[in-house]
């Protein structure tokens, strides 16, 4: 191809001013006198415009349509932008830049920022937790009441067992991993006023209206809080987070811009892996984790304890079952036991759950009946003549009727017919009345 001349880049140039004056809106069209680049926002067409001005002529050689992407890059052609501010500034839009989504960029640099997490509860899930946000290379102390030591070495991690010690070394966020039962004490006795002022608290315990007023009445004012319910754990969130849910309450977050991009650093972890993200409040959460989470507990409970086992006919339903079990098995009964004494819906929900366990009993043992019945009044040899000769013998003044009431109550009370079908059924009725 031949070089571009003069007049092709002035044909370029017209064409490019007036196709980016079009689609610039007028807000990023007013550019700085700056020498050098400055980068502005084309917010309307989601795109990022590097505007030039002044630059030489070698570096204004980049351009590009910021609207459609079509992109004269491959032949870096000069271009002078008239604006309506100043028809002598240049600029050019980087296709790079074109192509990135909306302030990534610097969604993306926020996240970057590592932060230095303190986890208060070595134990199941604070391990868990700990191992990925290592992995997400921020940095991790622990702090409990047992010594994980060596835990804490092999994934990385740096163990306190002073929560002096612990708090002295300023993390800037602190998670409560602790179990439910145990989270009250710890606080009380924790060393709050050796962390530093603003610090943020956070908890991921798996009922989060006990947490939220417990922060609220016994952290100093000026800490964040953050309450935090990763809906997963060490089983089912073993490989990737992805659509997991990550329930969220900012509780209490200061004016302060960096205050604020701390909580979202946090939640970012969360969101980097893939967790969805549910921003919602303590109190709901609470209801909706009562009738969810807690009967999921309570069944695969029910289910662990009748030691379900692997079969060779096994359906997909029961393999869901299995997983259950699996699943909820390795919870420690403290988990358990917070799940229900620390949500006052769980209560409730654990009424409703056995009443419906009795009422599909009752529709089971209805229809027995049902068919008990229809048995009994529809059985061979038994004919309402041959009933009521059987009783007559038997020297008792009951009809048929009468009889086949007298079985019916016996099912009804007893669930059985008491005896063989045979002897209530009249068989031999010629012969000897039916036992009561
Ligand atoms: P957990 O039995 O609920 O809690 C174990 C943790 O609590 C350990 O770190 C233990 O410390 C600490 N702890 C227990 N009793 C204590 C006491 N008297 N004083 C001080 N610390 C005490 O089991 P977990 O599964 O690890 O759960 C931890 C938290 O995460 C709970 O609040 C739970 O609701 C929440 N969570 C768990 C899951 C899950 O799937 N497991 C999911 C989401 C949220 P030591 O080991 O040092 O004794």
């Amino acid at each position: 191809a031949r070089p571009p001349t003069r007049s092709d880049i002035s044909a370029t140039q017209a064409r490019m001013s007036a196709h980016v004056a079009s689609s610039v809106p007028a807000r990023a069209r007013v550019y700085p006198r700056a020498s050098t680049v400055s980068t502005r926002r084309a917010s309307a067409t989601g795109t990022r415009a590097r505007f030039e001005t002044g630059s030489s002529r070698a570096d204004r050689c980049r351009s590009l349509s910021a609207r459609d992407g079509c992109l004269a890059g491959a032949s870096r052609v000069p271009c002078r932008a008239s604006t309506p501010a100043r028809s002598n500034a240049r600029f050019a839009v980087s296709a790079l830049d074109a192509a990135m989504p909306f302030d990534n960029e610097a969604r993306a640099a926020k996240r970057l920022r590592k932060l230095k997490i303190g986890i208060v509860g070595f134990g199941n899930f604070g391990q868990f937790l700990a191992r990925r946000f290592i992995q997400n290379e921020h940095t991790v102390i622990a702090t409990s009441r047992g010594d994980y030591e060596d835990a804490a070495k092999k994934m990385g991690a740096r163990y306190y067992r002073d929560p002096d010690d612990f708090c002295e070394q300023h993390p800037d966020v602190v998670i409560f991993a602790t179990s439910i039962l145990s989270t009250e004490a710890t606080i009380n006795s924790f060393p709050v006023q050796r962390l530093r002022r603003n610090t943020l608290v956070a908890d991921v315990l798996s009922v989060k209206q006990f947490p939220k007023q417990l922060f609220l009445q016994r952290l100093p004012d000026d800490f964040d809080i953050l309450c935090l319910h990763p809906m997963f754990g060490p089983d089912s969130g073993k490989g990737t987070w992805k659509a997991l849910p990550l329930v969220y309450d900012k509780v209490r977050v200061g004016d302060e811009q960096s205050r604020r991009d701390r909580v979202d650093n946090l939640l970012g972890i969360f969101a980097d892996e893939g967790c969805r993200m549910v921003e919602m409040s303590c109190e709901e959460h609470d209801r909706q984790a009562a009738s969810s989470q807690f009967i999921t507990h309570t069944v695969g409970r029910m289910l662990g304890s009748m030691e379900l086992a692997d079969t060779t006919i096994n359906t997909k339903g029961y393999e869901s079952l299995l997983n259950l079990v699996n699943n909820t098995s390795n919870d420690s009964f403290d988990l358990y036991y917070g799940l229900f004494m620390y949500n006052k819906n769980a209560t409730q929900e654990l009424n409703r759950l056995e009443l419906a366990f009795s009422q599909v009993k009752a529709q089971l043992f209805d229809r027995l009946h049902t068919l008990i019945r229809d048995d009994i009044f529809d059985i061979d040899g038994s004919s309402p003549e041959q009933l009521k000769k059987a009783w007559e013998k038997a020297g008792e003044n009951m009809n048929e009727r009468g009889y086949k009431e007298r079985l019916i109550d016996q099912v009804n009370s007893t669930g059985v017919i008491g005896g063989s079908r045979d002897e209530h059924a009249g068989k031999g009725a010629e012969s000897e009345a039916p036992s009561r």
